[in-house]
């Protein structure tokens, strides 16, 4: 085709007023920071998948830690698979998580607009000026053809693709092409690829390290029948334009590393970074799989909003998956947050990271006994003020207690083993509200009981001390009159010589106060429910198993 031929047919496809790439390139001036630029690209196919807003999270992070840019940009130029309000749900995940993006479709920035669909015009521009310098072609292949193509190419055991000679819309005439759009044949628009697959190049990865791979030669798809980019062209128009200097991105973009280096270069003649991140994975009875939306429930992130897991603890396990040494780290001191740790892509996995819900549970743990009760309040009030109203108005009434019973045990090296999510909050403590303890049905039984002790002992206000050492030591002394064993050693050897053992005595206490045989440390627990509470419960206990007032 000849230069004037090549204008007109570009003129032809695209008859309508679209700027110029010229001038597109100086309305996306580069930015004026010195930081990563990085964005979350996804498509609204559906729910926010937990590998997804990891993903986010890494790219958040990179840009805060250098006083940079993070922005989010809707990947939605796939209309088949979008669903109804996959924008807004996208945008509602992220802000449950904290994750807010600089720029985005929300609040729109300069390198807008942020949703794909809203580009068209830009994408044609760049296009149109790609059909003028012949790098660029209109291909009418239907599906039977390139069926057929690939029925032939696997009976010749060639490699299968749209490319060289086997790119048969390569050498349309400007008059067959001309020809075919009068027939309103359908058709895509395809990159002509120079690129030869016996060739290698070399790029460094930020977190795979040095990667070479064969060049491309595959004749790919710019523009979709419906108008609309694939991803690979509008991932490169996209990050160009809004100046992204890291692509940070799942290892299943990998393989079109090829096809995207070389857009980039033959249009730009440059290109971003990449880091291309490990998969989460799961271990399915023995079989180490990717995270899946189909059989594993907890890839919705919704799964840890309504499990009540705190957002910064996921967050926190994010960190641990994203580097060896974070963990210890902010085991180190109290004072240690996740804001203020540095993170490199040189430590991330490689290979895949197992995501283990246990573990993350041990993390939520550390958590909670780190951070303070006065911040966690709010935070587990506004869960039941979600999921649980009935509990929500209770803890309103009793906030104080609450307060109290989330302080018990606060020590964040040794974390206490019952609060792991929000909705443990009720599961271990709903005993402290009179309320819910006088409707508790299921006690546990208490093979031995010494009324006249346990009532001395609280009556006296014997169980009042200044802390858990003085309160041991009257506990001690007062037991010692009554005859019970203090060492178990010396119970467990002559129990005969007793009248029952410490531990039998803070066995009934606790059935008593709490209706179990295990809960947090008792003497806190006899504090936050005071003198009058205390003669009440013992007196319902009485009523229950002795029929006595
Ligand atoms: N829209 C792509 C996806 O959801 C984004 C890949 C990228 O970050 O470039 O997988």
């Amino acid at each position: 085709m000849t230069q004037l031929e090549r204008e007109n047919l570009a003129n032809l496809l695209f008859p309508q007023d679209l700027p110029l790439v010229e001038e597109l390139k100086e309305k996306y001036l580069p930015r004026n920071i010195k930081g990563e630029v990085t964005r979350f690209a996804p498509s609204p196919t559906g729910f926010l998948h937990v590998g997804s807003l990891y993903t986010a999270f890494i790219a958040k992070t990179i840009a805060n830690q250098s006083n940079g840019c993070f922005y989010l940009r809707i990947e939605d130029t796939d209309q088949q698979r979008m669903v109804e309000n996959g924008i807004e749900l996208i945008e509602k995940d992220l802000l449950s998580f904290g994750i807010m993006p600089d720029e985005g479709p929300l609040n729109e920035g300069i390198y807008g607009p942020y949703i794909q669909s809203h580009r068209k015009e830009i994408y044609h521009a760049f296009v149109k000026n790609l059909v003028k310098e012949g790098k660029a072609y209109p291909c009418f292949c239907q599906k039977e053809e390139l069926e057929s193509l690939r029925k032939a190419q696997e009976l010749g055991k060639c490699r299968i693709g749209y490319y060289q000679e086997y790119a048969t819309c390569r050498s349309l005439t400007f008059e067959e092409i001309k020809e075919k759009l009068e027939q309103k044949i359908p058709y895509v628009i395809r990159y002509y690829s120079k690129g030869s697959f016996n060739e290698k190049f070399t790029i460094h990865d930020e977190v795979k390290g040095e990667i070479t791979m064969p060049c491309n030669d595959l004749d790919i798809i710019l523009l979709k029948s419906d108008g609309l980019p694939t991803y690979h062209f509008a991932h490169v128009i996209d990050d160009y334009l809004m100046h992204t200097s890291i692509v940070i991105r799942g290892d299943e973009w990998l393989s079109s590393l090829p096809i995207h280096i070389q857009l980039f270069d033959d249009i730009f003649g440059f290109s971003p970074r990449y880091a291309h991140l490990a998969p989460l994975t799961t271990n399915d009875n023995g079989k180490v799989r990717k995270l899946s939306k189909r059989y594993d429930v907890h890839c919705k992130v919704s799964y840890y909003l309504e499990k009540g897991i705190p957002k910064d603890a996921l967050k926190l396990y994010f960190a641990t998956l994203m580097d060896p040494d974070f963990e210890t780290w902010y085991m180190l001191d109290e004072n240690h947050r996740l804001e203020d740790y540095t993170f490199s892509f040189s430590k991330m996995p490689i290979g895949g990271s197992l995501f283990d819900l246990e573990k993350l549970n041990s993390i939520c743990k550390i958590y909670f006994a780190k951070e303070s009760v006065d911040k966690l309040y709010p935070l587990f009030l506004e869960y039941y003020e979600k999921y649980d109203v009935e509990f929500a108005d209770l803890m309103k009434g009793e906030e104080q207690k609450v307060k109290e019973f989330l302080s018990i045990e606060k020590n964040f090296l040794r974390p206490r083993k019952d609060i792991g999510c929000y909705a443990d909050l009720k599961k271990e403590a709903w005993y402290i509200f009179n309320e819910l303890f006088d409707r508790a049905k299921e006690k546990e039984h208490l093979d031995f009981f010494d009324d006249k002790v346990i009532f001395e002992y609280l009556e006296k206000n014997l169980w009042i001390a200044k802390d858990n050492d003085e309160w041991m030591s009257k506990l001690k002394e007062f037991l010692e009159k009554h005859h019970y064993a203090i060492s178990m050693k010396d119970y467990k050897k002559n129990p005969e010589n007793y009248q029952g053992s410490i531990a039998s005595f803070c066995e009934m206490l606790r059935v008593m106060m709490t209706t179990k045989k295990v809960s947090p440390n008792l003497y806190e627990l006899l504090t936050i429910l005071g003198k009058e509470e205390l003669l009440r419960r013992y007196q319902i206990y009485m009523k229950e198993n002795f029929n006595e007032c």
